[in-house]
Parts: C-alpha cells; structure tokens; sequence
C-alpha cells in the first residue's frame, strides 16, 4: 500500500511568510502580539499561535496596544485605517499575491470600473478585496450569480487568488458573454494552480486520496473538490485523529494532499498514522522490518553504527586501519551523547516528532541507563588506550554534557543574550561536528604511535567535519517549521532556506575538489576518490528531500545517517581491492 505524498503539501509562500513574520516577533520582540482575525484558516496554527501567546483581535474598537498583524488573506482599507492608531504598530502580512489582486481593484475602482471578483462569498480574502471596489463590487461564484448581475458598463474582473483555474475561465468566459469588453485579471495564485494541478494527476493515479486541512479552509474544500472530480474517493481530514483505519486498510495506493495553509507537521503526522496502519495490516517481513529500524533509530543505535563506520573510513584515508577499540569508542560516545541530548532537545520534537517524544517518555530510565553505560564503556575504552586519548574523550563527553547547561544566571540574561552554548546560533551543528571528528579522527589519531600531524590527518578531520555538519544542517531544514515556532536560532532560520542550500552545495563542491586535489598532489591514497560516493550520495538525497520524496522522518533519518554507512562500506571495499594503497 504506496504512500504518495504531495510535493505541494504544506505551506504556500504567503501563509509562510506571514507564519514567519509573526513567530520572528514573538521570538525576538519584547511586546503584546495580535492578529487581525486568525492568521490563518488552519485551527491546529491558529492553535499554536495561541499557545505562543499570539492572541486574535476580534474587535477594532478596542485596540490593545502592541504589534498587530493583517492576515495573509488581507484586510478592508477601512480596517487598515482603523489600526492606525497610537501604541499600535501594524504589520502588514498580507500575501503579496493578495496584495496585488487589492491593487488591481483600488486602480479600476478609481477611473469608475465596477469590480466583478470571482470567489466564495463571506471569505476573508473576498471581503477584503470588496473593501477596495469602492462599494461597486459584485460576488460571483457560479453561473447563475453573473446572470443575475446588473447591466455593468466600465468592468474589471480578478478572482479570488485560491479558485482553481478552471473556474475562472469557465466564469470568465460567461461574463464575457453578457460584458464583452470586461478588463480581466487573472488573480489566480500559481501556487493555487500547481497544488491543485498536482492533486488532479495525483487522485487519478491512487486508490484514495486524503486532503489534509481545514473545514472552513476555501483552498482546502476546493482541493477534495478536484480529487472528488476524479472518482477517486476522498477523504478530508483535520488532524491525523480523524483518519479510520478500516477505511484506509481498504486501499492499495493512497495519495495525500493539503491546503495551504496546513502546517508540516499535521501533514507529517497523517502521514505517520497512514504509514502505521499499513504496519499493522502489512506483512510479518515488512512490520518486522520497519519496527527494526524505528528501534535503531529511536535508540540512536543506527548513528553509533554510523559514527563507527566513519570511524574506519577515516581511518583508511589516513592510511591505517582502525583497531575494534576506536569505532567501539565512536559507537558508544555517539550513542550516548546523542541521546542526553535528545532529553534536552525535546520541545521542537513535540511538533515535527511527536512519535520520538512518545518514545523517549516510555522509554526514559532504560534509555538515560544506556546512555550512562555507553559513557562508561567509551571511557574505559578509550583509558585502555592511554591517557591522551581518556583525556580527549573526557573533554568531548563534558563539552556534550555542558553543551545544553545555562550557565549564565537568569538575572544576568538582559546583559548576556545567550545563557548557554547552546542558545548561540548554529552552535548545535558546529559543536556537535566538532564532537564527532574527536571521537572519529582525533582519538585513532593520537592512538597510533605517529604523532607528527600530516596533510592526510588533516583531510580526514575536514571530511568528517563537513558530512556530519551537512547531517546536521539538514536535519535543522527538515526541523525549521518547528524549530521557529519554539524560537530556536539554527543556521537556516538565520540564513534563510535558500542561502543554508546555497552554503550546503558550496560546502559539497569544496569538499569535492579538495579530496580530488589532495589525490593529485599525493597528500592522501586513491581512497579520498572513493569518497567522492559519499559526496554524490549526499547530493541525491538533497535531491529526494527538495522533491519531498524523503519528507518523512523515519525514511528521512534512515537515507541521510545512511552516509556513514555508505562512507564505511566504500572504505572496506576500497581497502579490500587496493590492499597496496593502505
Ligand atoms: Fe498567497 Fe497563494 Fe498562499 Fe493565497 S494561496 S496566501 S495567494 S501564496
């Protein structure tokens, strides 16, 4: 029973950007925040705000003092005026393709055009649109609604920006036969047109379809609308809560979809839910193997293995073979300090992994024993080698430990912004790329009996460095939604989406050059070519996660981790075939 997830699920720009807008000041601002009406048609968001002690302004007359926000959907000018008052300071998060259909309107309404607006009536983004016809708009949403229209001489015609296009120019072309020389504007929104394109192609190839959103959501309804065209059954759905499992065990295929302005991790979660029925009514093999791999992953079993596996790689690019002892050392430190960390990490979990949270609840004391024991166990390994290498294990295991402790007392946090390491931005993904090439090139290094740092010590540091630091950034573009709702300042929600890919491609293609280059010039063996798969394995996955085609945590997890497994096994094989090199 196939899954297929839509690539245009989840937020559109505009409700993105008034999300962003508004959780950038609650995260930064130290004043009141309110929204115009909801922010948007999303109750779980709305919820959420909520929550974050965003609060909705129902009434004008009254206004609080603090920073208001106009909704993605806009608003009336005469609202805008309202707001403007002392003490309150407006925000204007209207979507700028709404923005341009006001403008477009207030432009005709000036030189006398009526405005006819192709849309729902009583919609948020209708009446505020109206707002701008200088009282000589008209409503239409159906066939019957133009015939009713009064003989209108000077007309423009925009649609409300979430129609599907095949409406509007259905309507279109009906106002064009009772007002030939109408001024159209197609106000459509092309992210309207793609979520609603993809739906059509998506609800003919599957079995059933399930569209994640709002009741009241106009983009929501009209997305089960475009699958219910298809005869494929559909199902809309709020929350994963609603999903009937003897329903959906019923289908082979099932595609899902979502409005726009659904947040990620109610889509994830649907997504999820889906997935365990299919568990639970699959095959022994299948339920087995996927049981195995939540285990590994849920107990960071599977990055220990990985963090032995690079480990050995690194030691290969050296040119000497790691002892059991160092990917041992590797296995459990990573292990532990993976999950120590993840108990004092768990807040954006509860929004993009809540299964993992639910897990780690019931799971708490065997898992923290664990930890303890892995800790022991890596100390004692690394004792075994010597001094030098207990000693640098000790620094690495107290850097994790003390990495997340506020060590700034709280009557001090107006003068120091950042009370603990982990507060300062991008610190995660530094630190903990830091911690791995300790364990991963630094503790075999100062192991062996050489002591004298060479060219190829130095590409093996910079290679672990850089794929565990890309792990890391990705995780935090895979966390964003989540991370910005609790205010957590990682590199991507600094940079931006587009400059962290931008930084992650420059990364991969220095990385590149600099193991060709350093073959070339005899700095390492044949074997930092090999690692080139590393490299080309992590494009494609950025690839599969720019598709949405890996959007799902626990194949997410399984895909991108698995690059140190792939980085150990093109080791092993390159030491197996090129025994001379090593
Ligand atoms: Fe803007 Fe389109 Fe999203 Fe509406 S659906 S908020 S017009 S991007």
């Amino acid at each position: 029973m196939p899954i297929i997830l839509a690539k245009t699920a989840g937020f559109c720009m505009g409700v993105r950007r008034a999300m962003n807008l508004v959780l950038d000041a609650v995260n930064k601002d130290n004043t009141d925040i309110y929204t115009v009406g909801p922010l948007v048609h999303n109750h779980q968001a709305v919820e959420m705000l909520r929550n974050r002690k965003v609060n909705i302004i129902e009434n004008l007359d009254n206004l609080p003092a603090g920073k208001v926000f106009i909704r993605a959907h806009g608003v009336t000018p005469e609202v805008r005026q309202r707001l403007e008052q002392p003490n309150v300071e407006v925000v204007d998060a209207t979507c700028p393709f709404v923005r341009s259909a006001q403008l477009i309107i207030d432009k005709y309404a000036k030189q006398g055009y009526a405005c006819i607006i192709i849309g729902d009536v009583g919609h948020p983004e209708v009446v505020g649109l109206l707002g701008y016809a200088q009282g000589n708009g008209y409503v239409v949403s159906t066939e019957s609604d133009i015939a009713n229209l009064p003989m209108l001489d000077k007309v423009c015609v925009v649609a409300q920006t979430t129609q599907s296009s095949d409406r509007f120019h259905r309507l279109v072309e009906k106002i064009k036969e009772k007002i030939p020389n109408a001024v159209i504007h197609n106000t459509v929104c092309s992210s309207t047109d793609e979520r609603q394109t993809e739906t059509l192609e998506l609800a003919k190839q599957v079995d059933a379809m399930i569209v994640v959103g709002g009741r009241h959501s106009a983009n929501t309804k009209r997305l089960v609308e475009i699958a219910q065209s298809t005869g494929t059954p559909t199902y809309l759905v709020e929350t994963s809560d609603e999903l009937n499992p003897t329903e959906i065990q019923k289908y082979h295929t099932i595609g899902i979809t979502a409005g726009a302005s659904t947040p990620h991790w109610v889509i994830l979660n649907v997504v999820r839910t889906v997935k365990r029925i299919k568990r639970e009514s699959g095959g022994v093999v299948y339920r087995a193997t996927s049981s195995l791999f939540r285990f590994l992953i849920d107990t960071h079993l599977y990055l220990g293995l990985g963090a032995a596996a690079l480990t050995y790689a690194c030691g290969i690019l050296q040119g000497f073979v790691p002892e059991w002892r160092y990917l041992l050392i590797a296995f459990f430190y990573i292990c532990s300090m993976h999950i120590f960390n993840s108990f004092t990490d768990k807040t954006a979990k509860e929004y993009d992994q809540p299964e993992r949270v639910l897990f780690r609840r019931r799971f708490r004391i065997p898992l923290l024993w664990f930890a303890s024991g892995s800790a022991l166990v890596s100390l004692g390994i690394a004792l075994s080698l010597g001094w030098i290498p207990i000693s640098i294990l000790l620094v690495a295991s107290l850097g994790g430990l003390f990495y997340s402790l506020q060590m700034i007392p709280k009557s001090l946090q107006k003068t120091v912004r950042y009370r603990s390491f982990k507060a300062i931005p991008g610190s995660k993904d530094v630190f903990m790329s830091i911690a791995w090439v300790m364990v991963t090139v630094i503790i075999p290094f100062l192991s062996q009996t050489k002591y004298r740092i060479e060219m190829d010590d130095m590409i093996a540091a910079l290679f672990a460095f850089s794929i565990v630091f890309i792990r890391s950034i990705m995780f935090d573009l895979k966390e964003l939604e989540g991370d910005r709702i609790i205010g957590k300042e990682t590199l991507p929600i600094i940079l931006g989406r587009k400059k962290t890919n931008a930084m992650i491609n420059g990364l991969l293609i220095l990385l590149c050059l600099l193991l060709m280059l350093s073959y070339l010039v005899k700095w390492t063996t044949f074997v930092s070519l090999v690692f080139l798969g590393t490299i080309g394995y992590i494009f494609f996955y950025r690839y599969l996660h720019k598709t949405k085609t890996i959007g799902e945590e626990l194949l997410f997890e399984t895909i991108v981790d698995g690059q140190f497994l792939l980085t150990g096994i093109l080791a092993y094989v390159a030491q197996l075939s090129l025994p001379g090199y090593i």
